[in-house]
């Protein structure tokens, strides 16, 4: 799998990885501004449509549409094990990311996970970061930490 940086369309920033997934499909995900995207998710395309009917308003709000016509929404990261860092806010102009970490799952309440399940999102420790600050909430997480071959 082919891996490079580039210049993000939508925060400018140059923390952008562009991944080779197949011969015709490739994604990006930017660390300075938290927005992915892949070269399915076009304007007028199957993907989108889908993705827009599942997807909160805000989520809507604050799509960005490149000028290939790649469409770009904020990331929502999760690592069963560790955490999760996903959108929080009520609109276009008050939004946060919000990371909460995994803790192990307790043995008396096991019957109410699945059965391959260690741990669970601990809402009570959940953190609250800046526009700006996606990368400290991915680090809250302790992303940072995980071996390559765990990322997805
Ligand atoms: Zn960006």
């Amino acid at each position: 799998m082919e891996e490079k940086i580039i210049n993000c369309p939508h925060c400018g920033g140059n923390a952008c990885f562009e991944q080779q997934i197949s011969e015709e499909v490739n994604t990006h995900f930017c660390f300075g501004c938290g927005y992915s995207t892949s070269t399915l998710m076009v304007e007028g395309s199957k993907l989108l449509s889908d993705t827009l009917e599942t997807s909160p308003e805000l989520y809507k709000d604050l799509m960005f549409v490149g000028e290939d016509k790649q469409v770009w929404f904020p990331s929502t990261v999760t690592l069963p094990n560790k955490g999760m860092v996903f959108l929080d806010g009520t609109s276009k102009e008050n939004w946060r990311w919000a990371a909460v970490q995994s803790v192990e799952i307790l043995a008396e309440e096991k019957d109410k996970f699945a059965k391959d399940q260690t741990h669970k999102m601990d809402m009570k420790n959940i953190q609250h970061f800046e526009q700006k600050d996606f990368m400290d909430a991915l680090d809250h997480i302790k992303f940072f930490d995980i071996e390559v071959a765990e990322k997805e």
